[in-house]
């Protein structure tokens, strides 16, 4: 098992394939973007195959495919695939931007995928290009209606909520998910950008926005957050789908964080706000053997932080960049 000194294990484990991005989020990256990494510092797909297999058989149940942006990663399916058929792995999921989903989301589902996560920040078309810098808002509504075709398709949207930019939105939000049956998830604003635009006064707390929609649809706690970053919460009247908050910075959860990153190029990351990384990649090129790979991966986890300090006097921002790190 993978355990750490604080008696969390960890079980789920997030794998960036891709460092490259082609939204440009105000909270995330600069509007030229950044330099990205080679090919060759990318870990390929075969040894993406072999970490994730050490991982499984070390107790991880489930792998979520994460970026820059994933299915900018040529040949993603083949990937999806391989790790569909890992004996062990119980869920595999993507968080994508939507932007290629029209297009890529039959092979993916035809690989095995029926988990999809959508960054989705507003549902309105100035907001949406001003956040992302990009007029890209219908095609990314145009993939998340295409996964509609499938309904064993898990959907969630995940929106960053920023205070004066998109907090008003959480109702309508709300309604897409009633609309759809979708779960719409609200992440609280976190310092992991490119430059210093993070301040407590933009985070909007979880419970302001559970506030909002309750007035307007009655909700019911479904499940807390914990080992699941969201608390979710449905909707008292039946409707089908489901609210979520990720309270990381005013409720935080990191008591029982289950969660481990994998960055594209071959770094373990045992927490989003990590300052240290652990090298598998140069380990795993120079022929290193499963149990020392697997020595190091545990050696890491033992001394996983006990959590984030965001807004502590002693926080410092990681200097690897969200889209480097795959949220
Ligand atoms: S901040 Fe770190 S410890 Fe806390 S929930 Fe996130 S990944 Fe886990």
């Amino acid at each position: 098992m993978l355990l750490d000194s604080h008696g969390r294990q960890a079980t789920k484990l997030r794998i960036s394939v891709t460092d490259r991005c082609n939204f440009r989020c105000t909270y995330c990256m600069p509007e030229e973007g950044l330099v990205w990494q080679d090919r060759a510092a990318l870990l390929s797909y075969e040894e993406i195959l072999r970490l994730a297999r050490l991982f499984v058989d070390l107790g991880v149940t489930q792998i979520r495919l994460t970026g820059g942006e994933p299915l900018l990663r040529r040949d993603l399916p083949v990937l999806v695939k391989g790790l569909k058929a890992l004996p062990g792995l119980q869920k595999l999921a993507i968080t994508t931007n939507g932007t290629l989903l029209e297009q890529l989301g039959p092979a993916l589902y035809a690989a095995g995928l029926r988990s999809f996560n959508i960054s989705l920040d507003s549902l309105d078309p100035v907001r949406f290009q001003a956040s992302v810098r990009r007029d890209a808002l219908q095609q990314v509504l145009n993939g998340l209606h295409s996964l509609s075709r499938w309904p064993d398709c898990e959907v969630k949207l995940n929106t960053v909520v920023v205070r004066g930019h998109n907090e008003d939105e959480a109702v309508a939000f709300a309604r897409l998910a009633r609309l759809h049956g979708w779960q719409a998830r609200f992440i609280e604003f976190m310092p992991l950008g490119q430059d210093d635009a993070w301040a407590q006064h933009s985070v909007v707390p979880g419970e302001e926005l559970r506030q909002a929609i309750d007035r307007v649809y009655p909700l019911k706690m479904l499940a807390p957050a914990g080992k699941n970053p969201a608390a979710r919460w449905g909707f008292v009247d039946g409707t089908p789908g489901e609210v979520g908050f990720i309270n990381s910075v005013t409720e935080p959860f990191c008591h029982s964080c289950n969660r481990i990153r994998l960055t594209a190029d071959g770094q373990l990351r045992t927490c989003l706000f990590s300052l240290r990384e652990t090298d598998l990649k140069s380990p795993l090129r120079q022929g290193l053997g499963d149990a020392e790979l697997i020595a190091r991966i545990q050696d890491a986890i033992w001394q996983k932080e006990a959590g984030h300090l965001i807004a502590q006097p002693q926080f410092e921002r990681p200097l690897r960049t969200m889209s480097r790190i795959g949220g």
